[in-house]
């Protein structure tokens, strides 16, 4: 290396090491005083959310179950199996030589003055794959992120050919990393690391990126027997470089970096090549040192590096998994502190105490995902376990750390579990699971958090059976579980959506991809005959009337994917209407034709995005047209319950805003109250209770009405399956208490049941259709009124409707569908909708004598 650049890089250093101090000062100021603030400003850099919250593909999510490897589709191999074993072992049995490489000034360490690429768009990490598949070799680390994350993820990757330094927003390119995971896996590419068992794993973890054929600087230190195995002696050793390893405990989601994370991230990967190398060479020399040249194994303590360091690879990423959550951080915890002059009850006592504060800390963690010292420091559940503080100033005094906003939020179930000894883990968890479902819950879903749910809701019986005491034996009482497990299990499609059948005109034009059902509709009247058949094509034996062209139908014969038209997921999608359907259901016949159009494909993630984005519009509705969304009122007159509905009744007292309570919010308050109303905080209670007031228009309530409030909103089936789980008569008493029907009758489940759960969409009547689609559903429910109930937004809907068609006729429809695809494309910003597909669709097509969907035909 040159005098001068060695120069430079010393006083960099030096500069560096200064800002590192500081920065470490500050960083244990902050520790101290534990602020937690979620947008931190460090070295000039910030965060504006939790970055995590814009992934769209977790590989890892935070439920109790097992970590999904790569499955690929060249190999027939189990899952349990690395995916690149077969590559790896090959490796093992014939190490590679690592490639000579000259780097531009003669392989001396280059010094870091020059530029390095920042990489934070997909096209720039293409044209890096792109690069890196013409390189023999190049040296990678990784940074990553853990304490605002349950399971941690990448938040940086520096990459480092001879020629260049790449540092990669891993945060910004989450979703498309697997553009790299060719380059990693092929055998033809030294991958050079320091010490890479870490960055193996997180690299499966975050982006199924698998490293086959790699070169750990820290393994042929060991083979060496140097002194230690750092990166910073190594770089001291080597390249005279001095770094300040504390560094690496920033927090590396911050954007921009800045100029001293910037260059310790580079340095980490920058000089690995040229380590390497020199590694290399004494590794030659020890072996021709130490075994006789004519000996054969000329590259005996190379190939051993090699083998060790590709070992590594071979290893796999799996979730930690404990007996019963929170087990091993309670038991860790319990031996810090216990003490031998404890008698055996208190022993016990402390032990489940411990436990639980473990095991709802754990829970909180993978909800919200936090790290657990993030949302309770090991050191404040000691305390809390041996004070048992009752009240909350109590509790945020006896933790050491300032409390995080999830024990602020969560601060009733904390105040519940060290007031009450008795207290179920079980029924903790079932309250944390109905404030879940409750709409203004603080718990957002997401896609760490969605398979925990669905998980907890069918495995808790089995999850609790264990606790240190070992006294706990944990029933099931799961009806409700039962029921949750169902209502998830039931919304997102089984299979294909889109089965891309075929319709061909005689004169063998395609008019439309379809779902089977209609195909067999025409073939069963006779109407066409069957062309082909996998995948199915009819040619229709009659003239149709329209073409696709006529109109801008074009969107008819695209055929669809079955994937998220949003995120493109394609491991499971549910339907979605962009449309909802309390409005929907009450268009004119005709207006109603273009449904395939707006019913598209979401994953769960997307789906709730979208909900939320259409719940915000429905309330801007509600309040432009002064149509509130829910009824209002029953008042109790005598034995007959009236109710009192905007648009049935003349109230001008109810007009305007969005309020009322939906049957799903008065469900699940009343199921709350009933269950575990004496034992819940009394703000809680209070709470739950303003609810199933509002909903009895502000009188007192009593137990029964809690009891009729179960049934409200659902069908006479639901009703009849609910009150046999529940060992529930279906007494007269329960039928009179559904509401009264004013010309409305209830008897066909509404399709609003669920609307504030991220699910309003997805209807039970659809549901009986099933499977294809969109198009079939609407076949056979004519009268749309049939559909409409008191409940639900039906009432709102149907005035809007109305309203709209009085003012401005069908024009006034087709706007109003557009606005509802415009809130549907702001709020997600769908990549994958289908071809032809536009927010503009008019969707007027005309019945031929024969379609499916000729009203006259329906009747
Ligand atoms: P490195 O291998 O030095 O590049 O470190 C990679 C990542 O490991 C860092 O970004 C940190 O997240 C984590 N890490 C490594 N060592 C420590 C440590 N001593 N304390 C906290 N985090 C660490
Ligand atoms: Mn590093
Ligand atoms: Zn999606």
């Amino acid at each position: 290396m040159a005098g001068g650049s060695r120069e430079k890089t010393r006083a960099v250093i030096v500069v560096a090491c200064f800002v590192a101090a500081i920065s470490a000062a500050i960083l244990l100021h902050r520790r101290r005083k534990r602020s937690r603030s979620s947008s931190p400003k460090i070295g000039g850099g910030s965060i504006e959310k939790k970055p995590q919250e814009k992934f769209k593909r977790v590989l890892a999510d935070n439920s109790y179950s097992p970590f999904k490897h790569l499955k690929r589709d060249d190999k027939g191999s189990p899952t349990e199996l690395h995916p690149y074993e077969e590559e790896i072992t090959h490796l093992l049995q014939n190490p590679p030589v690592l490639p000579s490489f000259v780097s531009d000034n003669g392989n001396a360490p280059l010094d870091m003055s020059g530029s390095y690429t920042w990489v934070d768009t997909e096209p720039q990490l293409k044209s890096l794959a792109g690069i890196l598949s013409g390189e023999k070799v190049f040296a990678v680390d990784t940074e990553q992120h853990s304490f605002r994350s349950f399971l941690g993820f990448t938040a940086l990757m520096q990459i480092s050919t001879v020629k260049e330094d790449f540092l990669i927003d891993t945060i910004a390119l989450h979703d498309v990393m697997d553009i790299l995971r060719p380059v990693f896996a092929d055998p033809s590419i030294c991958k050079v690391f320091h010490g890479s068992d870490n960055d193996v794993i997180w690299l499966q973890r975050d982006f199924h990126i698998y490293v086959v054929n790699m070169f750990d600087t820290a393994k042929a230190c060991e083979i060496l027997s140097k002194p230690q195995k750092s990166l910073a002696y190594l770089l001291e050793v080597y390249c005279g470089v001095i770094t300040d390893k504390t560094l690496q405990r920033e927090d590396w989601r911050i954007r921009p970096l800045s100029v001293e994370m910037i260059k310790y991230a580079r340095c980490d990967a920058h000089y690995l090549l040229y380590i390497a190398n020199c590694l290399s060479s004494a590794l030659h020399t020890k072996t021709s040192s130490e075994t006789s040249s004519f000996s054969g194994d000329k590259l005996k303590f190379f190939f051993e590096a090699s083998r060790r360091s590709n070992a590594v690879c071979m290893q796999l990423y799996t979730k930690e998994t404990e007996p019963s959550p929170g087990t091993s951080a309670a038991t860790s915890i319990f031996s810090r502190i216990f003490n031998k002059k404890l008698d055996l009850a208190k022993v016990s006592e402390l032990k489940d105490i411990i436990w639980k504060l473990c095991a709802w800390r754990d829970l909180m963690a993978r909800i919200h995902d936090e790290s657990l010292r993030y949302v309770l420091s090991d050191q404040s559940i000691s305390a809390l376990a041996v004070k048992l503080p009752k009240i909350p100033q109590q509790i945020y005094g006896t933790m050491t750390e300032s409390p995080s906003p999830i024990v602020v939020s969560h601060i009733d179930e904390l105040c519940n579990l060290l007031k009450n000894s008795n207290l179920r883990i079980d029924d903790l968890f079932d309250n944390i699971l109905e404030m879940r479902l409750d709409p203004v819950g603080c718990c957002p879903l997401s896609a760490y958090n969605y398979a925990l749910l669905s998980q907890l809701s069918s495995k808790r019986g089995d999850m609790f059976n264990f606790s240190l005491s070992g006294s706990e034996k944990v029933a099931q009482t799961g009806s409700k579980r039962a029921s949750r497990e169902n209502f998830i299990k039931k919304f997102s499609c089984k299979s294909p959506v889109y089965h891309n059948c075929r319709i061909y005109a005689s004169d063998g034009r395609l008019l439309c991809y379809c779902d089977r059902k209609k195909l067999e509709w025409y073939l069963q009247r006779d109407l066409a005959k069957m062309v082909e058949n996998d995948p199915p094509a009819i040619v229709l034996l009659f003239e149709p009337k329209g073409r696709p062209d006529d109109e801008d139908n074009d969107f008819y014969i695209q055929s669809k994917h079955n994937i998220c038209v949003s995120c493109g997921e394609e491991k499971h999608y549910i339907r979605y209407r962009i449309i909802p359907s309390c409005y929907r259901m009450h268009f004119p016949e005709h207006l109603k034709s273009h449904r395939s159009h707006d019913i598209v494909l979401l994953c769960v993630d997307c789906h709730e995005k979208a909900h939320k984005a259409a719940e915000r519009y429905k309330r801007k509705v509600a309040e432009e047209f002064g149509i509130p969304l829910f009824v209002q009122k029953i008042v109790d007159s005598g034995e007959e319950k009236v109710i009192a509905s905007i648009g049935l009744t003349n109230n001008k007292d109810s007009i305007g805003g969005g309020k009322g309570v939906s049957p799903l919010q008065l469900r699940t308050a009343a199921m709350a109250l009933l269950r575990h109303g004496s034992s819940m905080p009394s703000e809680r209670r209070d709470q739950l209770l303003e609810t199933v007031k509002t909903y009895y228009g502000g009188r007192e309530v009593s137990e029964k009405d809690l009891e009729s409030a179960l049934l409200v909103g659902m069908n006479p089936n639901e009703r009849r399956r609910f009150g046999k789980k529940k060992g529930l008569p279906l007494s007269s008493d329960y039928k009179s208490t559904t509401l009264i029907n004013n010309g409305f009758p209830s008897n066909i489940g509404n399709g609003e049941n669920h609307s504030d759960n991220g699910h309003e969409n997805v209807s039970y009547s659809d549901n009986l259709h099933n499977n294809d689609s969109s198009e079939a559903c609407e076949v056979g429910v004519l009268e749309s009124d049939r559909r409409l109930s008191l409940l639900g937004h039906g009432p709102h809907g149907k005035l809007v409707v109305e309203q709209l068609l009085e003012n401005y006729g069908e024009e006034g429809i087709l706007h109003f569908c557009q606005k509802w695809r415009e809130v549907f494309v702001e709020a997600l910003q769908p990549q994958f909708l289908p071809g032809g597909w536009n927010i503009k669709h008019s969707g007027k097509r005309d019945f031929g004598e024969y379609s499916v969907y000729n009203p006259a035909k329906k009747a």
